[in-house]
């Protein structure tokens, strides 16, 4: 890492010191930045303000369970970054939630949502909630209880939220319809991700699965590979997983594993059509386990999860494509390489960070194509911004306007991430040049707005 990159990355770490996914997400993006602060000087003090997050919100949320029970969670927005529009970024509802998690996910989001080419800052949020297991009415009350302090430091102009792990379509009719009753307003553009009937835009659901194949099918080009006829292990089986899937089918690629965190399966024959839709509905309505896959279709192997440090098997059966799709840090070095000795091609992650760094080390080192989730996973963003361009105009588009925008911004990002790679010397570093592109723009308007 660049000498003065590195001082401000030891600042970050001493100044929170109990923050390491935080620390894994600057540290990724720092090691990038140093031939774009050798052209560009001015950005350094910049690089120390663009790690240091503009508002942090933790409060209480209190919620009574179905037997009466009070219970007690810990909600959190982080507004990391307003330079180039209103700050923007999921809501995650898990267990494992706390401040090292949501900053690195909004720092993620900072490049992630400049590279969309959209007016949009970053942030994150959530609760250590954990919606398994529990009733529809329990996360009504537990979405209400959360919106009822949320919804003074978010806007249409000011903040913008959507889902993430744990958050659903489900999640957010709740926290919408109790945002609306606080503001008594009808703000459509508040949050996205809603359903097709009070503002919500066509292809949001698909989006992020969807652009991540776009994405993919891109890189592959490069090397006038496809996915036609091209098996590949996709890990999760939440909103990404089932959407990079029914994307992987279209354009005649062959899915041979998914996950939950209990587990994953291995089908050999593929996961067509008919398989993804069972699986969807075990998922989203059904909200079963993916080991009934198993019992349910010949010829499948499930394989338990092992226990902490998480070892996924997935990533030992040799497919031509990876696409991690469940969550941070769920293949590692060891495992990218059972990846590359399987003969794959190309790893393009779904998930944010879900590959450690000596996971992304063995695939550069080993020529694969490697797509960071900042650049690949960008497509749910983008369709969240495209929901509130419909919300500010009052208008709903058709499903094919949605999705020839949401492909010409995967294709977009694709072709920026290249070409700077290419342009700083790092031909073929997808993370090189999504780090610089996403960094220079919003490096940019930081100065021009002065210290704020
Ligand atoms: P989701 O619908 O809640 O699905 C998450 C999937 O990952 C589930 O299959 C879940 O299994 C599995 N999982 C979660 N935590 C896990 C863990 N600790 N170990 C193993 N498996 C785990 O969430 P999602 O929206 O698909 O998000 C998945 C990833 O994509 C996250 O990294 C998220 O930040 C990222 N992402 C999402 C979007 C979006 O638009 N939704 C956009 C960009 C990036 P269980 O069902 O057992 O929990």
């Amino acid at each position: 890492m660049h000498n003065e990159l590195k001082e401000i990355y030891n600042k970050v770490v001493a100044r929170d010191p109990d923050q390491p996914e935080f620390h894994q997400a600057v540290e990724e993006v720092l090691d990038s930045l140093g031939p774009a602060i050798e052209s560009h000087p001015r950005y350094i003090p910049i690089v120390e303000a663009i790690c240091e997050p503009e508002r942090v919100i933790q409060f209480r949320v209190p919620w009574y369970d179905d037997s009466g029970n009070l219970n007690v969670n810990r909600g959190f927005r982080i507004q990391f970054n307003g330079a180039i529009g209103p700050y923007k970024g999921g809501l995650r509802f898990h267990p494992s939630v706390n401040l090292s998690i949501l900053k690195f996910l909004a720092f993620e989001q900072i490049f992630k949502n400049s590279l969309t080419g959209l007016p949009m800052g970053g942030g994150k949020g959530g609760s250590d909630f954990n919606p398994k297991g529990r009733s529809d009415a329990e996360v009504m009350r537990f979405c209400q209880s959360f919106m009822m302090e949320l919804w003074r430091h978010i806007g249409h102009d000011v903040d913008v939220p959507a889902g993430d792990i744990g958050v659903g379509g489900r999640e957010i009719g709740y926290m919408f319809g109790m945002y609306k009753k606080l503001r008594n307003e009808f703000t459509a553009g508040v949050l996205t991700g809603k359903g097709r009937s009070y503002g919500g835009s066509l292809i949001r659901p698909e989006a992020t699965g969807y652009g991540l194949v776009y994405f993919a099918r891109e890189m592959l080009a490069t090397k006038d590979k496809s996915f036609e006829g091209a098996t590949v292990s996709i890990s999760g089986s939440g909103n990404v997983a089932q959407f990079a899937c029914e994307k992987v089918l279209d354009l005649g690629g062959i899915p041979v594993t998914m996950s939950d965190s209990s587990g994953w399966i291995h089908d050999p024959a593929g996961i067509d059509r008919d398989k993804l839709d069972w699986i969807m509905n075990l998922k989203n309505n059904r909200r079963g386990r993916l080991q009934e896959y198993a019992d349910n279709f010949d010829g499948v192997t499930y394989t338990k999860a092992e226990p902490e440090p998480a070892i996924s098997g997935l990533w030992s059966v040799p497919v031509d494509v990876a696409l991690p799709c469940a969550t941070q840090n769920e293949l590692n070095g060891r495992e990218a390489k059972s990846l590359v000795e399987g003969g794959c091609i190309a790893v393009a992650e779904g998930a944010n960070m879900p590959c450690t760094p000596e996971a992304v080390e063995v695939f550069l080192e080993n020529g694969l194509l490697f797509a960071p989730g900042k650049a690949s996973n960008a497509g749910g963003v983008a369709t969240s911004g495209l929901e509130m361009a419909q919300n500010s105009a009052r208008l709903n588009w058709g499903r094919s306007k949605v999705d020839k925008k949401l492909y010409e911004i995967m294709v977009g990002i694709h072709k920026n991430a290249y070409e700077t790679a290419k342009k700083y010397g790092q031909p073929g570093n997808y993370v090189f040049g999504a780090n610089i592109a996403g960094f220079l723009k919003v490096a940019e308007a930081m100065l021009a707005q002065g210290v704020i």
